[in-house]
C-alpha cells in the first residue's frame, strides 16, 4: 500500500504513521526526519535545509524531490510506504506522480488529517521527540512515564528548535498557503480520505483503517 499522510503541523502525522508501520509492514518515509538527520550530520544539504526550517519556511522544491526520489528507489519501499509531511506543495504532488508513473507504480490514498488550528498550537507547544528513535511524545496529552526519558529505549526527549511559537504560527501559515492546494488536488483523482484526528490516538487510528478500507 501507497499512502500520503496530509495534515497540517501537529495533525498527528508522524504519531499515526508510526502505527500505520507497525500494522502494515511498510516504512514511514518522513521528509521532516530525513531533514533532521541531514541536519545532525551536518552534511551540506543539511546544513542548507536548516536555514529553511529555523525559519519555519520550505525547503526548496528541487531539493526535497531529489532526496524522496532516491529514497523510494531503496529496496525496502517496493511492497509500498507511507509518505508523512511529503508532498507539501503542487510541484512536489506532480514530480511524486512522476516518479511513480517511472515506477510502475501509483498512490492507494491519501488520509487528510483535519485538525483544529487552536489544537495544533497546543499539540506543537508540547511535542517531545526522542532523540535516539523518534517516538514522540505530549508533556500533556501523552507524556512518557518519566519525563524526558523515552519509555521505548530510554533515551532523552526533546523540544524540536522549530517548534517555539512564532515559528509554529509561520509554519502554519505556510501550509495554509502552499499545502491545502493538495486536498482539491487529490480530492480530483479520487483519493483523498478526511479523517478527523481530534480525540484519543487509537481512536484516531481506527478511523484512519476505516477509511483505507483495511
Ligand atoms: P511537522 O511534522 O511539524 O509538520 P516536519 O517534521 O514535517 O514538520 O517538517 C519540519 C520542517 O522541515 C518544515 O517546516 C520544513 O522546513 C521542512 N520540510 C519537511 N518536509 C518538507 C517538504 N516536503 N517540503 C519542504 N520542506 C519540508
Ligand atoms: P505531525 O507529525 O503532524 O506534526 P505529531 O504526530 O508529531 O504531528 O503530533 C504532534 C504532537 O501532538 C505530539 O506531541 C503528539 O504526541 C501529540 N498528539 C498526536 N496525536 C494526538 C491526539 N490525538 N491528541 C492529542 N495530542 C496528540
Ligand atoms: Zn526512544
Amino acid at each position: 500500500m501507497r499512502l500520503i499522510l496530509l495534515g497540517p503541523p501537529g495533525a498527528g502525522k508522524g504519531t499515526q504513521a508510526k502505527l500505520l508501520v507497525n500494522r502494515f509492514a511498510i516504512p514511514q518515509v518522513s521528509t521532516g526526519d530525513m531533514l533532521r538527520a541531514a541536519v545532525k550530520a551536518g552534511t551540506r544539504l543539511g546544513q542548507e535545509a536548516k536555514r529553511y526550517m529555523d525559519q519555519g519556511a520550505l525547503v526548496p522544491d528541487a531539493v526535497i524531490i531529489g532526496l524522496v526520489r532516491e529514497r523510494l528507489r531503496q529496496p525496502d519501499c517496493a511492497g509500498g510506504y507511507i509518505l508523512d509531511g511529503f508532498p507539501r506543495t503542487v510541484a512536489q504532488a506532480e514530480a511524486l506522480e512522476k516518479t511513480l508513473a517511472a515506477l510502475h507504480a501509483s498512490l492507494d490514498h491519501v488520509v487528510s488529517l483535519e485538525v483544529p488550528t487552536e489544537d495544533l498550537v497546543l499539540r506543537i507547544a508540547g511535542r517531545r521527540t526522542c532523540k535516539n528513535c523518534g517516538a514522540m511524545y505530549h508533556v500533556r496529552f501523552s507524556p512518557s512515564q518519566t519525563d524526558g526519558r523515552c519509555d521505548a529505549c530510554g533515551g532523552p526527549t526533546y523540544q524540536r528548535d522549530d517548534d517555539h511559537e512564532e515559528t509554529v504560527r509561520r509554519r502554519l501559515g505556510v501550509y495554509a498557503e502552499q499545502t491545502t492546494p493538495l486536498i482539491s488536488f487529490y480530492e480530483a483523482r479520487g483519493l483523498l480520505r478526511r479523517v478527523p484526528g481530534t480525540g484519543e490516538i487509537a481512536e484516531i487510528s481506527q478511523r484512519i483503517s476505516a477509511a483505507l478500507g483495511a
